[in-house]
């Protein structure tokens, strides 16, 4: 298969379904070696605006995909560590900022299959094979595959995921760390309206954020340490929703019809450089943060978007997408978007896991100055959507 394809995306997940997409929807060949069967992913994703003018222009919303959805009218941050310097709680309203919702929850399990079957439409070809190696062939890129193939692109996306195989392959390090913390993930029934407000508990072992679903249901993201997630994910449906109502203060009335939980332990990574060797690093592949804020999806978007953009500009233009400058293009861009994040977010939950007297103050004063300054609280309210440069087209307003 040698030269016959312009893009290969490695990695089905939701960044590399988009990054794939999006590259045939630009009139790029595109080949996507799917990796390893996963198991349906149980997780929702809170996608802001800038995400959905990306699914918009994949003709994916609103369509079926908003049926399965939520909007996200409110965001609310309550410190609920029982310190000594409570933060104030805050609420952001989507009005603030001319939306009727910062975004919207998609359950995963809607997502992918609806962006599976674009990429099926717009001639996306797919193999259900596992990346395992790189070389590079004058101005094409062979991936060697687990079948014993090899497959030839101008560039190559590596959207294999946080243990991605095609980063190691192009020589990039990646810098790498745990948590002491373990996300659970559930949804339930609650017998109060959540009238669109996502509530973030902040708690000494992490947040616990309940995120709308349709009707009078919440997914929720539960950080613990890991022995008690453990223990947690061990309860009983009925044992479970009666510690989501305990956790949630009543706030969501009653309780019911907690689904089986899953487990995600929490870590951190940065790739050295996003991209080198004709390979654009997208997703967790390159960035993996805790899920705070909802940024990990919105950031692994925002590369697919302008991957799929520089490489389709360039082989319209007949220059080479794998040219060394442009590889710098997009390593400049996403890293001064994700590292700035990753800082912020990684600091707020180090803030929570301490208990430290100065770190708590910084918290208190840092979260007391977000809401109540009126230039930082609109600028915090917009920076959390989507950086204010930079955005790749086809996710601007
Ligand atoms: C609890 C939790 C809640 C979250 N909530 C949000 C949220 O609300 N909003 C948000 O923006 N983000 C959120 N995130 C982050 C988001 O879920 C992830 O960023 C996203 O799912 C990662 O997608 P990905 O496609 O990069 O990786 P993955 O989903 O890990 O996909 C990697 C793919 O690569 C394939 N693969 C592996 N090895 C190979 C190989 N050798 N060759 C080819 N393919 C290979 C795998 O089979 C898989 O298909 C959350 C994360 C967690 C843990």
């Amino acid at each position: 298969m040698e030269g016959a394809f312009d893009i290969l995306v490695a990695g089905a997940g939701p960044a590399g379904l988009a990054a794939a997409a999006l590259s045939a929807r630009s009139g790029a060949k595109t080949i996507c070696l799917t990796g390893p069967d996963t198991d349906v992913d149980p997780r929702t994703v809170a996608i802001m605006q800038p995400g959905l003018r990306l699914l918009q222009a994949l003709e994916l919303w609103p369509g079926d995909l908003q049926g399965h959805s939520s909007p996200l009218k409110k965001l609310r941050l309550v410190d609920d560590t029982g310190g000594i310097l409570a933060a104030p709680e805050l609420t952001f309203d989507a009005r603030e900022t001319n939306e009727d919702a910062f975004g919207w929850n998609v359950p995963l399990k809607a997502l992918c299959p609806a962006l599976r079957a674009r990429c099926e439409a717009l001639g996306v070809v797919f193999v259900s094979d596992s990346a395992t190696g790189l070389e590079l062939r004058g101005n094409f890129a062979a991936v060697s595959c687990a079948d014993g193939e090899d497959v030839s692109a101008r560039v190559v996306f590596a959207a294999d995921g946080r243990a991605s195989v095609l980063r190691k392959a192009a020589g990039i390090a990646a810098q790498e760390w745990a948590y002491d913390q373990a996300a659970i993930v559930t949804h339930f029934a609650h017998s109060a309206d959540h009238r669109g407000i996502s509530s973030e508990y902040h708690t000494p072992s992490g947040p616990f954020t309940t995120v709308p679903l349709p009707g009078r249901r919440s997914s929720l993201v539960w950080m613990e340490r890991p022995a008690r997630a453990a223990e947690i994910a061990a309860l009983s449906g009925v044992e479970l929703a009666r510690e989501i109502q305990i956790a949630s203060h009543g706030e969501l009335g009653l309780i019911t019809d907690a689904a089986a939980c899953h487990v995600f332990p929490m870590r951190g990574l940065t790739a050295e450089t996003f991209a080198k060797s004709r390979v654009f690093l997208i997703g967790e592949a390159a960035h993996v943060v805790p899920p705070i804020g909802a940024q990990g999806l919105n950031m692994s978007l925002r590369d697919a978007a302008l991957a799929a953009e520089l490489a389709g500009d360039a082989l319209q233009w007949g220059d080479d997408p794998g040219d060394d400058k442009l590889l710098a293009r997009y390593d400049r861009a996403r890293r001064a978007d994700v590292v700035p994040r990753q800082t912020v977010i990684d600091l707020m939950n180090r803030s929570l896991l301490s208990n430290l007297l100065p770190m708590e103050l910084g918290r208190a004063l840092g979260i007391g100055i977000a809401g109540h300054v009126p230039f930082i609280r609109s600028r915090v309210m917009r920076q959390g959507l989507a950086p204010e440069t930079g955005l790749p087209r086809l996710m601007r307003a």
